[in-house]
């Protein structure tokens, strides 16, 4: 799933090719990834607004629309690339194929090239006869538009904790959390409520760098211990962003290229292979059915 360093780049990216566009058309093949409406109306009210700005919120791209006159209200369209979405920025055409409409790529270079980049479920289109898409393998994915105080309001927005890049996410803040709680640490630090942008590939790569165990018990770490993960966790962030984030699977940026950060990780999806700082085999433990993988020797677990 992208995580903040991910869906960061897919913004950035975003705000430098599509903001001051305007959107012309649309098309799905996957109307149910848009929440609380059928394409049908989503696609009329789409039409003819223009792409103010696009922000992230936690792992959520924000898009702020308006009429081009700006005759009413700013909207909201909030999307989550959830498991395995990404935006992409090129050219298709539909074509049909036993029945079905599917959107062929006419982009050179990876869009077309990578299969990952070839699960295209929807296309906006905007007014430089560019198309924004969203490759989806296993759609999964959200679109919700509103008025901004209907998305603000929102679930997926409201019960958000402070963002892990930001100063309010810091060691004071997670050391009240940790020590409330009596829980294993990993899937606490997950958790948006608690921090959001975080998922299990930057939990796991924090944890080593913190060289905590993703078992330790919440109420276990000291200050100084939380204090490390925080700081272990802007830094590890930083450094995937820098990287245009990890692929080692679905993510792709919106050129459909690859991140690179996966060829630094530490220990994310890294079992039996050789610690990067001491050799020893990664370890994989299953924790609330998700992986967690860490060197069992840099990361021990204190009794
Ligand atoms: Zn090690």
């Amino acid at each position: 799933m992208p995580e903040l360093p991910e869906v960061q780049t897919i913004v950035d990216d975003l705000k430098k090719r599509v903001r001051g566009r305007t959107i012309v058309g649309f098309w799905t093949d996957t109307p149910k990834i848009i929440k609380h409406s059928s394409a049908a109306v989503f696609s009329k009210q789409i039409r003819n607004l223009t792409i103010v700005d696009i922000q992230r919120r936690g792992k959520n791209v924000i898009f702020y629309l308006q009429q081009r006159d700006r005759s009413k209200e700013v909207k909201i369209m909030l999307v989550h690339q959830k498991m395995t979405g990404h935006f992409l920025i090129g050219k298709w055409i539909i074509k049909k194929s036993s029945g079905k409409e599917i959107a062929v790529s006419q982009t050179k270079g990876p869009i077309t090239l990578d299969k990952y980049n070839s699960y295209i479920r929807m296309i906006f289109y905007l007014n430089n006869r560019m198309q924004l898409g969203l490759s989806d393998l296993r759609k999964f994915a959200k679109v919700i538009l509103g008025s901004v105080k209907e998305i603000e309001g929102s679930d997926d927005l409201k019960n958000l904790g402070p963002d892990a890049l930001s100063k309010d996410f810091n060691a004071d803040y997670l050391y009240s959390v940790l020590q409330k709680r009596n829980k294993v640490v990993k899937p606490i630090l997950l958790e948006q409520g608690v921090t959001s942008g975080v998922g299990n590939i930057y939990g796991d790569e924090s944890l080593f760098i913190a060289k905590i165990n993703p078992l330790a018990k919440s109420k276990s770490l000291s200050k100084k211990d939380v204090g490390k993960i925080v700081s272990a966790i802007k830094k590890v962030l930083k450094r995937a962003l820098k990287l245009r984030g990890t692929s080692t699977i679905d993510y792709r940026d919106t050129y459909g290229e690859r991140g690179s950060y996966d060829k630094v990780r530490y220990v994310y999806d890294r079992k039996d292979l050789p610690c990067r700082v001491c050799g020893t085999p990664i370890k994989r433990v299953k924790i609330n059915q998700r992986s967690s993988c860490y060197c069992p020797r840099c990361q021990p677990l204190k009794k």
